[in-house]
C-alpha cells in the first residue's frame, strides 16, 4: 500500500515486522530508484532514502509511527541519502539535542554572539598577505568552540542561514574596510543563500554599500553543490554578482562532483584546490600531476588557484613550484581573531 506524504514523499505500509525482510524490501526499492531513466532522450538519475518505523514495536498509533518513521528518513538522509534507516528511539534524543541546539544559535546570531576569525592567504611566490578568509565561529557558553561545520549544517536545515550568511557578510565587509588597501576578505556562501532569486545580490550590495568595501576587495566562495541544481538561477546570481565588481572562487575542488564544465559554465576568477590534494602530494606523484594540470588549465581559462591546507614547508614548496598562485594553511597562519591579524606586523616590518 502506497500513499503520498508530500510533493517527493511517500508512505509504504508493508504487511511484516521482520526487521530482515524489510531491510530487503527497503535496499531493492534504492537500488530501483538509483536506476538512470530515459526521459525524452535525456538521461535522468534520482534517487530516494527510507526511514522505517515497525508498528507495535516502535508505536501503536499511526501518527507516531509516521514522525517515527520521519525521523528515522532524517537519519537516511544525514548519512548520506540511497539507503534506509530503522526508527530508534535514540533519534529522538537527538532531535531534542538538535532542536536545543538550533535555538541556541539563533540567539546567539540575535544577541550578536558569534564570532568571525580570519585566516591569512599568502602569495605563493612574494609570501606576502593577499588577504584573508572570514570563517564563522561560534563560542557557546557551556559546549565550548562549536566546529562551524555542526552549526553551519544545522543552520542550513533550519533556515538559519539566511540571517547568519547575511551577519557574517556584514561583519566580514566591516573588518576588511579597515584593512589596508588591496587586502581582501574571502566569504563563504552556502547553497541555501541561493535560494530565493535576487536575495544574495542584495545583501552582498547592502554589506559593500554599509561597509564602504570597493567590491574588487571582496571575493565569495560558492561550492560545487551549489552548480548541480538550478543552473539557471544560480548562473544568474553569479552574473548579478559579478556585475557588483566582486570575484568569485570555487571551494573545495577537486573533491566530490567535480566537474570540468564547472570551470567554464560559470563564471569564477578562482580555484581552491582541496586540501586532500596539498595532503596526498607527498604520498604519490600523480597528485603533482593533477595539480599541475588543475593550475594550467584555470591559468589558461583566465582563473587563479588558490592551494589549501598547507601544513609544512615542502607542501608550500611543491604547491609553488606547481605554479599555485595563492597558499593557505596552518603553516602561513590558523584563523585568528580580528585583532590579531599578521597583516599589521607584516606592515610595520615594512616601515
Ligand atoms: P572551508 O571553507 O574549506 O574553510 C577552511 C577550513 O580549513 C577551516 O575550517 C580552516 O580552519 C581549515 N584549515 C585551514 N588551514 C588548514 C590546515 O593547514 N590544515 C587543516 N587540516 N585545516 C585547515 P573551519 O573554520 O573549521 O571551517 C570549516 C568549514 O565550515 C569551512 O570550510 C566552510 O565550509 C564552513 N564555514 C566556515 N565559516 C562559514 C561561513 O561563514 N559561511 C558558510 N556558509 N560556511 C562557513
Ligand atoms: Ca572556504
Ligand atoms: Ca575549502
Amino acid at each position: 500500500l502506497v500513499a503520498r506524504l508530500g510533493s517527493d514523499e511517500f508512505a509504504v505500509l508493508a504487511d511484516t515486522g521482520d526487521a530482515d525482510a524489510l531491510a530487503t524490501l527497503a535496499q531493492r526499492i534504492v537500488e530501483a530508484l538509483r536506476q538512470p531513466y530515459d526521459v525524452g532522450g535525456r538521461r535522468c538519475e534520482i534517487g530516494a532514502s527510507i526511514g522505517i518505523a515497525l508498528h507495535g514495536v516502535d508505536s501503536q498509533e499511526a501518527d507516531r509511527l509516521l514522525q517515527h518513521a520521519d525521523l528515522a528518513l532524517a537519519r537516511a538522509k544525514a548519512d548520506g541519502r540511497g539507503t534506509f534507516r530503522f526508527y530508534d528511539a535514540r533519534l529522538d534524543d537527538e532531535l531534542q539535542r538538535r532542536r536545543r541546539l538550533s535555538a541556541e544559535l539563533r540567539d546567539a546570531l540575535a544577541t550578536n554572539a558569534l564570532a568571525l576569525h580570519f585566516q591569512p592567504l599568502m602569495d605563493a611566490g612574494s609570501g606576502r598577505i593577499v588577504g584573508y578568509e572570514a570563517l564563522a565561529r561560534w563560542p557557546h557558553p557551556e559546549r565550548g568552540w562549536v566546529p562551524p561545520a555542526t552549526f553551519i549544517a544545522l543552520a542550513e536545515q533550519t533556515g538559519l542561514i539566511e540571517d547568519l550568511g547575511v551577519w557574517v557578510l556584514r561583519a566580514a565587509c566591516r573588518e576588511a574596510a579597515r584593512w589596508p588597501a588591496p587586502l581582501t576578505v574571502a566569504v563563504n556562501l552556502s547553497p541555501a543563500q541561493f535560494r530565493r532569486d535576487g536575495a544574495i545580490a542584495e545583501f552582498v550590495s547592502v554589506a559593500l554599500r554599509e561597509s564602504g568595501l570597493a567590491p574588487e576587495r571582496l571575493e565569495l566562495e560558492i561550492t560545487e553543490s551549489l552548480l548541480m541544481a538550478r543552473t539557471e538561477p544560480v548562473l544568474r546570481a553569479l552574473r548579478e554578482l559579478r556585475g557588483l565588481g566582486v570575484s568569485i572562487a570555487m571551494d573545495d575542488f577537486g573533491t566530490g562532483y567535480s566537474s570540468l564544465a564547472h570551470l567554464w559554465r560559470f563564471p569564477l576568477d578562482r580555484v581552491k584546490l582541496d586540501r586532500e590534494f596539498t595532503q596526498s602530494l607527498a604520498d604519490d606523484a600523480k597528485v603533482g600531476v593533477i595539480v599541475g594540470s588543475v593550475v594550467s588549465m584555470a591559468h589558461a581559462l583566465g582563473m587563479s588557484v588558490t592551494a589549501e591546507g598547507v601544513e609544512t614547508e615542502a607542501q608550500r614548496q611543491a604547491l609553488a613550484a606547481h605554479g599555485c598562485d595563492v597558499l593557505q594553511g596552518f603553516l602561513l597562519g590558523r584563523p585568528a581573531p580580528p585583532d590579531r591579524l599578521p597583516h599589521q606586523n607584516q606592515d610595520e616590518a615594512l616601515v
